[in-house]
């Protein structure tokens, strides 16, 4: 399936995963709408890819884990965009630390962010996909998401639990010709892995954020009678 002329909205666009995904649909001709809380981020990246790609971006900064500029932000892109064909909901933070240990606060930032803030966006655009009678929407789980480790209580409890909300969404609206899927990455080397310590090794042989930008482009380029509902990216000789 084409990309070209097609729309898409990008949470957490500013850097790493979200960053490499707005380049590699840039590149196949997909017009975007770019959210994060860091303008500066955004005006550099909307910058390069109207330079570089010729394509429309168009960006809005927003906290996602706040529902009324999560609603706001996704309102004023599909406006300027017209339509929304692709959502990427990839903006998620991570701290780590035992359930006694860590901070209330900290453990609840994680779920309103990683999981309220997936939510609050997804229902947001979804009118707009229902109305089109087409769409889709890419949720950025985790290998967080499938096992619990120790210290990973929050970012696992939100990771599991956008594995539980994309799986029913997709039952809810696949008939509307919506494809939703869940994409569970291993280490990826940016800078929310640096910040909580994740292992990285030799940079050359670990999983970079243009290899899954390349993932979220290939499962967008399925044709649309078909879609991958969960799809799992792994280094392949971690050190
Ligand atoms: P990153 O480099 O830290 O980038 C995260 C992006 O999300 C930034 O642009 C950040 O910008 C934005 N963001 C964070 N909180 C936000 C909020 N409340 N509202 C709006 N935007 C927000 O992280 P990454 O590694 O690329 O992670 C992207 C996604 O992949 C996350 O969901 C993460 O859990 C998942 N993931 C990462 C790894 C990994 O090892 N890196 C592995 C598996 C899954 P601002 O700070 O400016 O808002």
């Amino acid at each position: 399936m084409g990309l070209h002329n097609k729309t898409a909205i990008i949470t957490g666009a500013g850097k790493g995963i979200g960053k490499a995904a707005a380049i590699a649909l840039a590149k196949e001709g997909v017009h975007l709408g770019i959210m994060a809380r860091s303008a500066a981020d955004l005006e550099s990246l909307q910058n390069f890819l109207g330079k570089s790609y010729g394509v429309k971006v168009f960006q809005v900064t927003a906290d996602i884990s706040n529902k009324e500029q999560a609603e706001l932000a996704i309102n004023t892109l599909a406006e300027k965009l017209g339509t929304i064909d692709i959502l990427i909901n990839n903006a998620g933070v991570a701290k780590f630390g035992t359930v006694l240990e860590m901070e209330t606060e900290a453990w609840e930032r994680i779920i309103q962010t990683n999981l309220m803030g997936t939510y609050y966006v997804t229902r947001a655009a979804l009118p707009y996909m229902l109305k089109q009678n087409s769409g889709s929407i890419v949720n950025i789980s985790s290998t967080a998401g499938e096992r619990g480790f120790a210290n990973g209580s929050a970012y696992c409890a939100s990771k599991f639990a956008v594995l539980g909300f994309t799986e029913s969404l997709m039952h809810e609206v696949r008939k509307s010709n919506i494809r939703v899927t869940a994409l569970t990455p291993s280490t990826v080397n940016t800078e929310l892995a640096a910040n909580v310590g994740l292992k990285i090794g030799d940079e050359d042989r670990m999983m970079q954020p243009e290899d899954v930008a390349e993932l979220i482009v290939a499962t967008r380029q399925l044709p649309q009678r078909v879609f991958i509902k969960t799809a799992g990216i792994l280094t392949t000789n971690p050190q």
